[in-house]
């Protein structure tokens, strides 16, 4: 019976707390082709030489969801985008209709904006 109290933590995973540099240890059994979770304390972070320490089971599902709640923000940037380039595309296409003046008015506050924009979606 295990104790509840007891961290658990995620099998070869070890992250360094000062620069949150990821070690997953694995290791290769060349006689019969496996591959399993190594799990050795002692490593040093490659980038700042602190101690690794183990990455608990809930750690790991918080940094999975951070990254997921981040990766849907960064699609909805980019569908947002590709809708106001859509919207900058179909008024230069109807732009021969418009008043020359106020068409590029629009266009080049437009494009200010995109550029933002795409400055943000970039970093
Ligand atoms: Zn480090």
């Amino acid at each position: 019976m295990s104790d509840m109290t007891t961290t658990l933590h995620v099998p070869g995973v070890w992250r360094c707390p000062k620069c949150k540099f990821r070690l997953v240890q694995m290791g290769f059994n060349a006689a019969d082709g496996t591959v399993f979770n190594s799990d050795k304390p002692g490593e040093k972070c490659p980038n700042c030489s602190s101690p690794l320490w183990r990455v608990s089971w809930e750690d790991e599902a918080k940094e999975i969801l951070d990254i997921a709640e981040a990766a849907i923000l960064r699609e909805r940037q980019l569908r947002d985008l590709v809708d106001e380039l859509k919207r900058i595309v179909d008024a230069a296409d109807a732009g021969p209709q418009r008043h020359c003046r106020k068409a590029y008015e629009f266009t080049q506050s437009q494009i200010d904006r995109l550029k933002e924009r795409i400055k943000q979606v970039e970093t």
